[in-house]
């Protein structure tokens, strides 16, 4: 190639400021790469144009040459190693000290080539799965024993994970001599270049099947639904995920298994609510326990205990027996607390003695009541919020009458 008459200023040709730094000078080239691509600009200048970006790239991405080039310009570029003397007119390329930037450019993917398992010729690991189990309040509380069944890629039995018939087994790539990858050349405005890419034969695994395995079509995995043996820890609860290792997808090319996540759905129970470790329920009780007082057999989670309901225990009261509650994961002799709420039952239905007791009960209610000041004095001057004897008034007219 002749001299070049003129060139323009590597930095115009690159479209950035003198002060741009290293990344800025890196991304600009990549961009005008892109831009003036032969593949994808058909304009005629485009070649020439890449031509003059690859060196200007070249130059500018270099600290010594770019510190050359701003003191003495195109001229300062002359004498040095590789530029000149009976090297091609190509010859900056040796320079280049990362290639990869120009292979990305160029191959739009760079070295590695090809994405899916990574390296086609490694084994990779199986996928992680996922399944949801629902269990009763009881089984979350306590743990259980579970058998499920999962649908997975198992290492297929038939060729065992090889792929080949059986009777028969893989050759290697004659292609790629079992190396799973090719050099390939590519034409480029700078001349040649060589990468290495998968071997598209083999699809990188070096090996030919010339009979897969009938079975799992070559792939030495195969869909299979497996009943798996769960042991469920104590103390779980909805949402609770629990990681069992090596149960999801086989490996492939004996690679690592993947794991399987056991999402857990808890079931709502009739007669327990629980809160975190906590357990809360209600107890039905009579207006006369709560008012005379009463010993009682609560079911708990597990057993009954004799709780004491002191007298004149309001509606409502809770009562707190401590470490009855959930066995906390991992520590299950760690429990939380069973509240139980005391409720009244009012009876639907009365027997004549129960009404014959309870009108007797409010005969004698209202006889107190009658003996209590009708109101609370108000101070003077203080205008009353209700009048005189209000509150009383309707306590009485809630009583009956
Ligand atoms: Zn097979
Ligand atoms: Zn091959």
């Amino acid at each position: 190639m002749s001299q070049q008459q003129q060139q323009r200023d590597y930095y115009d040709v690159l479209g950035v400021a003198k002060s741009a730094d290293a990344a800025a000078i890196k991304k600009a080239f990549r961009q005008k790469a892109k831009e003036l691509h032969p593949d994808t600009n058909k304009s005629p200048t485009a070649e020439s144009q890449f031509k003059e970006l690859g060196e200007a790239y070249a130059v500018l991405s270099d600290e010594t040459k770019r510190r050359t080039y701003d003191a003495y310009g195109h001229e300062g570029l002359k004498g040095s190693s590789g530029m000149g003397g009976g090297a091609s007119s190509w010859g900056f390329m040796d320079d280049f000290t990362d290639l990869s930037d120009i292979f990305s450019a160029f191959f739009n993917g760079g070295f590695s080539g090809g994405g899916g398992r990574g390296s086609a010729n490694s084994p990779a690991r199986g996928s992680d799965l996922r399944v949801s189990l629902k269990l009763t309040f009881m089984e979350a509380a306590f743990g259980c024993e579970k058998t499920i069944e999962v649908r997975r890629l198992d290492t297929c039995t038939t060729c065992h994970g090889s792929g080949a018939a059986p009777g028969t087994s893989p050759e290697t790539c004659t292609h790629c001599n079992g190396h799973g990858q090719i050099r390939q050349t590519a034409q480029t405005m700078f001349g040649q270049f060589t990468q290495v890419v998968t071997c598209p034969h083999c699809n990188g695994s070096g090996q030919v099947m010339p009979h897969p395995c009938p079975d799992c079509q070559g792939e030495g995995r195969k869909e299979q639904t497996k009943p798996l043996e769960l042991t469920i820890p104590a103390g779980v609860d909805s949402g609770t995920r629990l990681r069992v290792s090596n149960e999801g997808d086989a490996g492939w090319k004996s690679g690592p298994n993947g794991d399987l996540y056991v999402v857990l759905n808890v079931a709502a129970d009739a007669h327990f609510v629980r809160d975190g470790y906590d357990v809360l329920s209600k107890i039905p009780v009579s207006f006369s326990q709560l008012a005379l007082g009463d010993t009682v057999e609560i079911p708990l989670l597990k057993g009954v205990q004799s709780v004491k309901i002191p007298a004149g225990s309001a509606n409502g009261t809770v009562i707190t027996l401590k470490g009855e509650g959930i066995p906390q994961i991992n520590q299950p002799q760690r429990r939380g607390e069973f509240r139980l709420q005391l409720e009244v039952q009012i009876p639907q239905k009365l027997s004549s003695a129960e009404r014959d007791l309870l009108q007797q009960l409010r005969q004698l209610e209202q006889e107190r009541m009658a003996k209590k000041p009708k109101a609370e004095p108000t101070k003077a001057g203080e205008e009353a919020p209700h009048p005189s004897g209000f509150f009383a008034k309707l306590k009485e007219s809630l009583l009956g009458h």
